[in-house]
């Protein structure tokens, strides 16, 4: 690979001559006249296309957007403006979907593992959907909130999925119709079933093993004389980070999952679903720049305004891997970037094929609005993360 030669900074204006054909960097370019970097553009059209998308392959299921994947006010706003439920995991996201106008029947409380004072918050905001996975929880929930609606959340599967959501949560299937029963004998309404296959699960098996053995559970449970109405298929619908990447279809997962749906449950029963990262993540751009620029280990090295504490904190915590993109064309060199804190760890890449940048040129990536500013530190060394801008 050629490497570039250190040269001094050039105007950070990208070349006229080379006319850009993609209506993303047009509106990169826009906003840069209107914000300092690093700013996260979140597209509100493509907010509205996934959740239109989401609908019309599995009509059958209602999405309860799961907050934690991008809490943002407006982001909220737009899901409670489209008739999206939401999932909440803790009082202070019930708090911030309420305050937003959401209403509290639209809302589950799909933590497992609820403190008392969330418990009682939810009971004061009438919020009585709710997910549990043992017993010690049924006493709580019984206690605080006696009359609670509670979905048992099942063990499953995390094949293939990135991020596996099935190690520290979920009951095993074979004890769940004496939990339910357990449930219904606290004084709770036992509700229904729910799992989550997983973090960006590219493997519908999971999904199909997940509805079977949901369907075993029902019957079980019809049997014992309790019968169940909601079928809660989590999250975890996949979505390509690159522009090249192969394997994500959700078209296709859908078109499977519809099938087992009606393969195995009656008509009358309701479906629900607790997409996040698919309604959120490919509505976001992050826009940084590059602070400063150096030649180490045959390489250049370029510090961009925004990394691994800031929105880039899904490398860590959501195992994610990005497509890092520059507004400038021509020949790319093997190329390092790194972000602007004091730590080592603070590296994003050591081998991206990108054009020789300079002080001031952008760095975008696609794709990123999920598990990003959401995990990202308030202040880390200084560096606050990217302002969210609605476009
Ligand atoms: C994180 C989470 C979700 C959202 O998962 P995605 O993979 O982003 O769709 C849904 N439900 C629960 C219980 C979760 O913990």
């Amino acid at each position: 690979m050629p490497i570039a030669p250190l040269k001094p900074a050039a105007s950070p204006k990208p070349s006229k001559a080379k006319p850009d054909l993609s209506g993303v960097e047009n509106l990169i370019r826009a906003m840069l006249k209107k914000h300092r970097t690093p700013f996260m553009l979140i597209r509100r059209s493509v907010l509205e296309r996934q959740l239109q998308r989401f609908r019309k392959c599995l009509p059958e299921v209602t999405p309860y957007y799961a907050i934690k994947a991008n809490p943002h006010p407006k982001i909220i706003k737009t899901f409670i403006k489209l008739g999206a439920g939401f999932d909440v995991a803790s009082a202070w996201e019930m708090r911030q979907v309420l305050s937003l106008g959401g209403s509290r029947g639209k809302i589950i409380f799909a933590n497992t593992v609820k403190s008392s004072e969330d418990i009682i918050s939810a009971r004061r905001r009438k919020v009585r959907m709710m997910t549990f996975d043992s017993e010690p929880e049924l006493y709580k929930i019984a206690e605080h909130y006696p009359g609670a609606h509670v979905l048992l959340r099942i063990k499953v599967v995390n094949e293939g999925s990135v991020v596996n959501l099935s190690l520290k949560f979920g009951a095993d299937p074979e004890i769940a119709h004496l939990m339910l029963r357990k449930a219904r004998a606290l004084g709770l309404v036992p509700t229904g079933i729910s799992f989550h296959v997983g973090s960006q699960s590219t493997n519908v098996e999971n999904y199909l093993q997940a509805l079977e053995i949901s369907a075993n559970i029902f019957n079980e449970a019809k049997e014992h004389d309790v019968p169940l109405k909601i079928i809660d298929i989590g999250g975890g619908f996949p979505i390509q980070h690159f522009d090249n990447e192969i394997g994500v279809n959700f078209e296709r997962m859908a078109v499977q999952i519809r099938k087992q749906i009606r393969l195995l449950f009656d008509k009358k029963l309701q479906f629900m679903a607790e997409p996040g990262r698919f309604l959120v993540g490919p509505a976001g751009i992050l826009v940084t720049q590059v602070i400063g620029r150096t030649f180490r280990n045959n390489k250049n090295y370029y510090y961009l305004n925004d990394g691994i504490y800031g929105d880039f904190s899904g490398m860590v915590f959501d195992h994610c891997k990005y497509e890092f993109k520059t507004l400038r064309r021509g020949q790319t060199f093997l190329s390092a970037l790194a972000g602007p804190t004091c730590d080592s760890f603070d590296t994003l890449s050591l081998d991206v094929e990108i054009p020789e940048l300079y002080v001031g040129d952008v760095v975008y990536v696609k794709n990123i609005g999920a598990y990003s500013s959401a995990s990202a530190v308030a202040n880390f060394n200084g560096f606050p993360p990217a302002k969210i801008v609605m476009v």
